[in-house]
């Protein structure tokens, strides 16, 4: 039987507005289809084995856990975390988890690094926290869907020029509020600011996750109450 085997980064730093229940989605689409599910995690000084697992997860956090885990995640994880990537492991990082993505993350005098797994900068600006629910449009290989979420951050990101946003924003912020993207897609590397937690509010992206990093393709499984309420107000606020 296919077992999904999900590592968790700074679980006990990476996790606000919930964002663990990412993890228990997962767990979740996986075992009502039979599939196996292992999840373990890893924190602050360990090293860890890019081959031993199909799904590495990090959740959002406040700039104070974010310094600890940038400069941390630099020394112990980043080359392990290439190695994965490079062999088609999918990354999953939401907010913070996702401004530790890209090449650094500058805060009022201090510039956290990332590990440069995409080519992004993170830059706290003046002016006001990019805030609200937002609704993206977003193509992860099997058709255009909407991600629906909530963001809330201080930092603006923005893309190198050969780097793909994950969606169009439909409403909301996004990246940076001004060029219209969110998030960051990269071979099987996602980056997003979208919180709700992401993935009860998004089952459809759950499911797609677990095909990208088993190399499946999964029977569908019968509609989800808080996705299709999360996906109707979205689809109003936008609009579509
Ligand atoms: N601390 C980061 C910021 O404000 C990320 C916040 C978050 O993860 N919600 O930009």
């Amino acid at each position: 039987m296919p077992t999904l085997r999900v590592l968790s980064l700074y679980p006990e730093l990476m996790n606000i507005y919930a964002d663990r229940g990412n993890i228990a989605v997962l767990r979740a689409r996986c075992e009502w289809r039979g599939l196996g599910f292992e999840h373990a995690a890893t924190s602050l000084g360990e090293s860890l084995d890019p081959d031993v697992h199909d799904l590495f997860y990090m959740g959002g956090g406040q700039d104070r856990d974010q310094a600890a885990v940038a400069h941390d995640m630099a020394e112990t994880k980043r080359d392990a975390l290439h190695s994965a990537a490079d062999r088609g492991a999918v990354v999953l990082a939401v907010c913070g988890g996702y401004q530790l993505l890209g090449h650094s993350y500058e805060m009022e005098g201090e510039e956290l690094p990332g590990v440069g797994l995409v080519d992004l900068r993170t830059i706290r600006e003046p002016g006001e926290r990019l805030i609200g629910n937002c609704a993206i449009e977003a193509d992860l290989g099997s058709g255009p869907r909407v991600i629906a979420g909530f963001e809330n951050h201080g930092g603006r990101t923005y893309l190198g020029p050969d780097e793909h946003a994950l969606g169009r924003v439909l409403s909301g912020h996004g990246n940076n509020g001004k060029d219209g993207f969110e998030g960051v897609l990269r071979g099987n590397v996602i980056g997003t600011y979208l919180h709700g937690p992401l993935l009860p509010k998004n089952v459809w992206l759950a499911d797609r996750l677990i095909e990208l990093a088993l190399g499946l393709d999964l029977e569908r499984l019968p509609g989800d109450d808080m996705e299709d309420a999360a996906h109707a107000s979205a689809r109003r606020a936008a609009g579509v």
